[in-house]
């Protein structure tokens, strides 16, 4: 029985998704039952069970985050109007115990994702 969350096996390639951004920190996946029309996640290789467990050593990492987070949605053409949630426990409605961000916003456009254009 494996230990790995959902998010590790989309990380590690075992299980499909719409990978759109990744790098040695983290990668960019358009949710599987989006709740907008742009609904991106922005998830950390290193496999924080919400953002409440994030340590002192993490703070770089968070930034990061962040940052991929702002990126991603001026690649994706809604960098003016876009939402960033972060679902903090059960009672929050987290569902997948692996850290998380959504990117929600109303429209996007085509834009090619890449390390390059970032
Ligand atoms: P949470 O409720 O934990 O804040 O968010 C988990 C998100 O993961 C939900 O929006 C859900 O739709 C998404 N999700 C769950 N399973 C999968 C999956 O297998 N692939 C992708 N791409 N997203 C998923």
């Amino acid at each position: 029985m494996s230990e790995e969350s959902l998010f590790t096996r989309i990380i590690n390639r075992d299980l499909p998704a719409d990978i759109l951004y990744e790098d040695d920190q983290c990668i960019v996946i358009n949710d599987i039952s989006p709740q907008a029309p742009v609904h991106m996640l922005v998830i950390p290789r290193l496999p924080i069970v919400k953002l409440a467990d994030a340590k002192h050593s993490d703070r770089a990492l968070m930034g990061h985050l962040m940052w991929v987070a702002g990126e991603v949605a001026r690649m994706a053409g809604v960098s003016e109007a876009f939402r960033l949630v972060v679902n903090n426990g059960e009672g929050a409605g987290q569902t997948v115990f692996h850290l998380h961000l959504h990117i929600l916003a109303n429209k996007g456009s085509k834009a090619t994702f890449s390390e390059d254009n970032l």
